[in-house]
């Protein structure tokens, strides 16, 4: 089935991302989203170079660390935006609340560039880049995105890792109500929920459901598998598959289907 993975990185050993790419013809992997991760802070050089590779089939997201002055957060997206960037990436583990009322004026900038907002959220692990770091997943669940999303409708909120483990009921009643908040289900919560079949997955509206692996590449073929299985046993249709895997994706993109 055609897919887009709507949650993806850079490579530094690939670029250009020209390997991956490949590896997404092989698997039917039509477009993927390339998210800046906190080491590059406001400059993506490394997701700039790849979108500019692949037109059409890698789309452009900034990372921005919300801490930084505003003036130098709003200019980096303005300039990211002018690049062709369809959306921005936040990481609020960092430690700054998205609901704070002194971001607004931020918001309002990303919503005027009609820009998507991908965040990560959930508890991440304390070992590899993350050992000893200051972060929290307090601040990096989906409750707290819910004034932005309020007062900026024009944003389309996209949730990583179907909003964190704990949280994930959270992520079940934003994206039930609200009709501009999203999530993906990248491992490793985003699949675990699913896995063990926590409470109020099975009426979920899949209008608002994305298919996101963190680079699954060869693993995109047998990523769909699972899923599917995980969805028809769960009593998803066929059409439930095809906005998950491929067409709201392509909607928040901006790809004619
Ligand atoms: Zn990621």
């Amino acid at each position: 089935m055609k897919k887009i993975d709507i949650h993806a990185h850079a490579i530094p050993s690939d670029p250009t991302m020209d390997r991956y790419v490949s590896i997404m013809d092989r698997h039917e992997v039509s477009a993927a989203l390339v998210h800046g991760i906190p080491e590059e802070r406001r400059d993506n050089p490394d997701v700039l170079r790849a979108v500019k590779a692949h037109p059409g089939r890698l789309f452009g997201s900034v990372h921005v660390d919300l801490r930084d002055p505003r003036e130098e957060c709003v200019e980096a997206v303005k300039r990211y935006a002018g690049e062709g960037f369809r959306s921005i990436k936040l990481f609020p583990n960092l430690g700054f609340d998205p609901n704070d009322e002194q971001f607004e004026p931020f918001w309002q900038v990303v919503e005027d560039l009609a820009l998507l907002c991908f965040s990560h959220c959930g508890w991440i692990t304390n070992g590899g880049t993350w050992a000893r770091r200051r972060l929290s997943s307090l601040t990096a669940t989906p409750f707290h995105f819910e004034l932005p999303a309020r007062r900026f409708p024009g944003i389309r909120f996209i949730f990583g890792h179907f909003g964190g483990g704990a949280s994930y009921l959270e992520t079940v009643t934003l994206i039930s109500r609200l009709p501009n908040a999203f999530a993906d289900t990248c491992p490793g919560w985003g699949r675990w929920v699913f896995e063990q079949r926590m409470p109020g997955l099975s009426g979920l509206d899949f209008r608002h459901v994305l298919f996101g692996t963190d680079n699954a590449g060869e693993e995109y073929s047998e990523y769909e598998k699972w899923w599917t299985e995980t969805f028809l046993s769960m009593g998803r249709t066929e059409e439930d598959l095809r906005f998950y895997f491929y067409e709201n994706a392509a909607s928040l993109l901006g790809i004619h289907v």
